[in-house]
């Protein structure tokens, strides 16, 4: 069965953790957009150029330049029976577009999960993972700016989804294990066995 599913919540809420768990557990790509953009930026490549001076500051990317990437993404072969984008939508611009994208293909979600989590842990897990994965943008002062930048631009979004009868809430505090069991029997419940 085809999934589309979209994993939404702040920064250091696990998405990335959980989106991997998913991945499996489906058989559908995990598209991570912070993940594309620091491959790139590794591989030195233009698009890593340009995204780099945002993920420093903890800015979001121009909505252009992540569209542009996220549709060429999902015009690869192996989305066709499904993925879960994880990062992304970001913005308002960011949905419009994956409507876009979409509507297109003739194809809708199927699921928006929100994964919750108190800001105070978030920064003490961003905290510890600077230390583990060294990542520049896990620096104090640049993780609360991502946590503004979350809760101005894409918070909002959350609300979109939620009118659309799209959005299943999930805590995700507490063990990987547990946290992936409750986004499953959420998903359930919404007829995603
Ligand atoms: P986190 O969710 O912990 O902030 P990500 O790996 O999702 O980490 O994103 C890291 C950085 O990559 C962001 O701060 C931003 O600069 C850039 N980025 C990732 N996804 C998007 C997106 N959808 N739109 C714009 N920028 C993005």
């Amino acid at each position: 069965m085809t999934r589309r599913l979209l994993l939404i919540g702040p920064p250091g809420a696990g998405k990335g953790t959980q989106a991997g768990r998913l991945t499996e557990h489906f058989r559908i790509p995990a598209i991570s957009t912070g993940d594309i953009f620091r491959q790139n930026l590794r591989d030195e490549t233009e698009l890593g150029l340009k995204a780099k001076a945002f993920m420093d500051a903890g800015d979001n990317v121009p909505d252009e330049v992540t569209n542009d990437l996220v549709r060429d993404r999902l015009s690869q072969p192996d989305c066709a029976e499904g993925f879960l984008l994880d990062g992304y939508p970001r913005t308002t611009d960011q949905v419009r577009a994956l409507d876009e994208f979409l509507a297109e293909k003739g194809v809708a979600l199927d699921a928006v999960v929100e994964l919750v989590a108190d800001p105070d842990i978030v920064v003490e897990r961003l905290k510890k993972r600077a230390v583990d994965q060294g990542r520049a943008d896990d620096d104090e002062n640049v993780v609360r700016h991502r946590l503004d930048v979350y809760a101005k631009q894409t918070a909002p979004l959350i609300d979109v989804y939620a009118e659309r009868g799209m959005l299943t809430k999930v805590n995700g505090i507490g063990e990987i294990d547990e946290v992936t069991g409750r986004i499953l029997d959420a998903l359930s419940v919404r007829d995603l066995p």
